[in-house]
C-alpha cells in the first residue's frame, strides 16, 4: 500500500509555537497517565476506586468482586480522571444543543438530559456532567468530564426529539463537540 496517510491533513492554523501540540498531549496525559493508578486508590472528591485499573463506585466494589489487598497500608487517595477535570474546569466534551425547539421545550430537555446523566454517572464514575449552561442568543451548551456521555446524551435526544447531530473533535481528539440542532 502507497497510499499516503491523511491524517495529517487538518492542521489548526492557530497554532503560533511548536510547544503548541505537545502541551495539549500533555495535558492529556495528566488525566489518564500512562501508569494506571493500584487498585483501592480513592478519589477525595467523589469516593471513586480504583478497581483492576478501572475508577469505579465503591458500591460496585462491594456487589460481588473479591477484596484483593494483601498490602496491609491504607489505599493511596488521588483525584479521579473526573474530578480533576471539574477542579480544573476543563471538559472533555460538549454537547452544544440549538435552534428554536431548544427554547420552546427547555425545561423538557433539561429534565431528560440530567435524568440521562444521572443514569450514565452512576454506572460510569468518569462520565459526569459539568455544567448545563445557556447559549447567548438561544441554545444550551452542557460540558462533561468523559468523551463518552456528549455521544450517550446526543443520541438520547436524537432518539426522543429527532433533530440533527454533527461531531468535531479537538486537537489529539482530547475533546469531543457534538451540536445538535432543531428547529420548532
Ligand atoms: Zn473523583
Amino acid at each position: 500500500m502507497s497510499r499516503p496517510a491523511k491524517a495529517q491533513s487538518h492542521h489548526p492554523a492557530g497554532s503560533r509555537t511548536h510547544g503548541a501540540g505537545v502541551l495539549r498531549e500533555q495535558r492529556h496525559d495528566a488525566y489518564h497517565p500512562e501508569e494506571k493508578p493500584v487498585s483501592g486508590t480513592t478519589c477525595p472528591d467523589c469516593a471513586a476506586q480504583v478497581q483492576r485499573g478501572r475508577w469505579v463506585w465503591p458500591a460496585d466494589i462491594a456487589s460481588g468482586a473479591p477484596s484483593a489487598s494483601d498490602e496491609e497500608s491504607v489505599p493511596p487517595l488521588k483525584r479521579c480522571p473526573a474530578c480533576a477535570r471539574l477542579h480544573a474546569q476543563d471538559p472533555a466534551g460538549e454537547l452544544i444543543l440549538s435552534g428554536s425547539y431548544v427554547s420552546q421545550h427547555e425545561a423538557e430537555l433539561r429534565s431528560l438530559l440530567a435524568q440521562e446523566a444521572h443514569r450514565e454517572a452512576s454506572l460510569h464514575p468518569l462520565e459526569r456532567v459539568m455544567s448545563i449552561d445557556p447559549v447567548l442568543g438561544g441554545g444550551l451548551k452542557i460540558t462533561t468530564t468523559g468523551l463518552h456521555l456528549p455521544r450517550m446524551l446526543a443520541h438520547v435526544l436524537e432518539r426522543a426529539h429527532h433533530g440533527t447531530l454533527r461531531t468535531t473533535y479537538g486537537p489529539n481528539q482530547s475533546l469531543v463537540r457534538i451540536s445538535w440542532h432543531r428547529e420548532a
